[in-house]
């Protein structure tokens, strides 16, 4: 049975590095229908972060990535936070020192900063061997009880070759010379991260552990731990890094990260996560565009990228304006409410709210293709819900034949009176089915009436047709619109 598992810290927010590590763990496990578990390593309690950890499940289930196993869905591995597993660590750690496989060790802070100094000034990395490694555990005991402060620190046997497979860089070899002892139980009595992690990893039946890269370096200590407890290890996957468009590692200084920073800029889940799949893994078809389902389908672990793969801000932009021009308006429109509601509340009460709904939807179902986000919406709109200050330079157009202001005048009062032969709003078929062939008749160019008109309707260079804009203001609007321009140039 597959089983993986995601292992957030609480000291923060989600990043997409992150997100995108869940991601992979989940599909691998629904693809063999296996379970996917979601473990909350908080042993290092001066990094946590008040709020983190729900923060941390919260994201994961908006997107989706729901666990079969967690604090929240219960589990027969549980507990699935570690502050909460410290008797488990310690009876493991028991059994190591009881097999010589740990020892106490009794070092002050002073020792291992000389230590720390003398590896500095040599220029290499000096593994750290203590001075207790070999004391008798009579001896050590005799000094606890004396009250003196100890950590339990692995012994790492000497002169061997560490050698393990890692499912995408393939075998590695580390001598032992080059692993320090390494701290299993702190003074405070929490483990370390790597006693915990191979334990609970053990314990909780986890057959494949997709992390990231930056744990590469440690995985020679957690292949030890596994043969000094006589378990078989799990298959390792270090996935690449994910770089920035500088190619260095995306953080802060290149750019977003987190992924709030992504929803609060007007991307959607749906979007972000087909992205950050792809950054990765190679689906080796041509196809870009997949949904969870879609993905769990497609994945394979030998898709998984060795290469560091590149965030482009400008791709995730083009595939969230696909999501967004693919997804049926009345569900854009929702999606918008609540997007604008949190990240926009004053565009969202004293504008999109005041509007009805029927409103609203053809104003959505009009700038749908040109939303790239979610954020672009109040810009692209803009021109149907406030009344336009028109620049009247904007009505002449050397392209379109308008170069003075008389002109521009005669083609909106032409416009104004092929719109005034209705007595309510016409369909935009209907008005230019009525407006076209007027046009023609007065031997004009459509560019001559329909640029102005545009440009009296919404003031913008760039903007919906005076069609488009007539039918969802409606009749009334338009022609007060028009008719304040005109008025203008009086
Ligand atoms: N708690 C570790 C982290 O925050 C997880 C490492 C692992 O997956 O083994 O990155």
């Amino acid at each position: 049975m597959t089983r993986t598992r995601f292992a957030p810290s609480p000291t923060g927010q989600l990043h997409i590095g992150g997100l995108r590590t869940a991601l992979y763990a989940y599909i691998w496990a629904k693809k063999n229908h296996g379970q996917f578990l979601v473990r909350i390593e908080d042993t290092d309690k001066t990094r946590e972060v008040e709020g983190a950890r729900d923060a941390l499940l919260d994201t994961l289930e908006m997107f989706g990535i729901h666990a079969d196993e967690s604090i929240r869905a219960g589990g027969d591995c549980g507990p699935y936070i570690q502050s909460e597993r410290l008797p488990i660590y310690r009876e493991y750690v028991g059994k190591l020192i009881e097999q010589g496989d740990a020892y106490y060790c009794f070092t002050t802070e002073e020792e291992l900063e000389a230590h720390k100094k003398k590896a500095e000034e040599a220029g290499i990395m000096i593994p750290f061997r203590s001075p207790y490694r070999d004391i008798t555990l009579a001896e050590a005991k005799a000094k606890i009880a004396a009250g003196e402060k100890y950590v339990i620190r692995m012994k790492i046997p000497k002169g061997e070759v560490i050698t393990f497979t890692d499912g995408l860089k393939g075998k590695i070899s580390v001598p032992s010379a080059d692993i320090d002892d390494q701290v299993l139980l702190k003074t405070d009595g929490f483990p370390t991260y790597h006693l915990a992690m191979a334990v609970d990893d053990h314990l909780m039946k986890i057959t494949h552990v997709l992390r990231g890269d930056e744990w590469l370096p440690s995985t020679p200590k957690h292949v030890l731990l596994y043969r000094m407890f006589g378990w078989e290890a799990p298959e390792f996957y270090h996935l690449s890094v994910i770089l920035g468009s500088d190619r260095k590692k995306l953080s802060k200084r290149n750019g977003d990260t987190h992924v709030s920073q992504f929803l609060e800029n007007g991307y959607l889940k749906e979007a972000l996560l087909n992205y950050i799949a792809l950054i990765g893994w190679n689906s080796k078809t041509t196809k870009e565009i997949f949904s969870l389902p879609e993905l769990i389908e497609a994945f394979s672990l030998d898709g998984l990228q060795i290469a560091n793969g590149i965030f482009d801000p400008e791709k995730l932009k083009w595939m969230n304006g696909k999501y967004i021009a693919a997804m049926p308006t009345n569900e854009l429109v929702d999606r918008l409410s609540e997007y604008l509601k949190q990240y926009n509340p004053e565009f969202y009460e004293n504008t999109f709210i005041t509007h009805d709904a029927d409103f609203n939807n053809a104003v959505v179902a009009e700038v749908q293709k040109r939303c790239e986000t979610l954020a672009d919406f109040p810009v692209l709109s803009e021109c149907f819900y406030h009344e336009p200050e028109v620049d009247t330079a904007l009505l002449l157009s050397e392209k379109m034949g308008i170069t003075d202001l008389t002109q521009a005048k005669e083609a909106l009062q032409f416009g104004l009176d092929v719109i005034k032969t209705f007595t309510s709003t016409p369909s935009r078929d209907a008005l230019k089915d009525a407006m076209i062939p007027k046009i023609a008749e007065a031997g004009k160019k459509n560019g001559q009436i329909l640029w102005p008109l545009r440009v009296a309707l919404t003031g913008k260079e760039f903007s919906p047709g005076a069609f488009e804009m007539t039918e969802i203001l409606g009749l009334e609007k338009a022609i007060a619109r028009i008719e304040k321009v005109i008025a203008k140039l009086a």
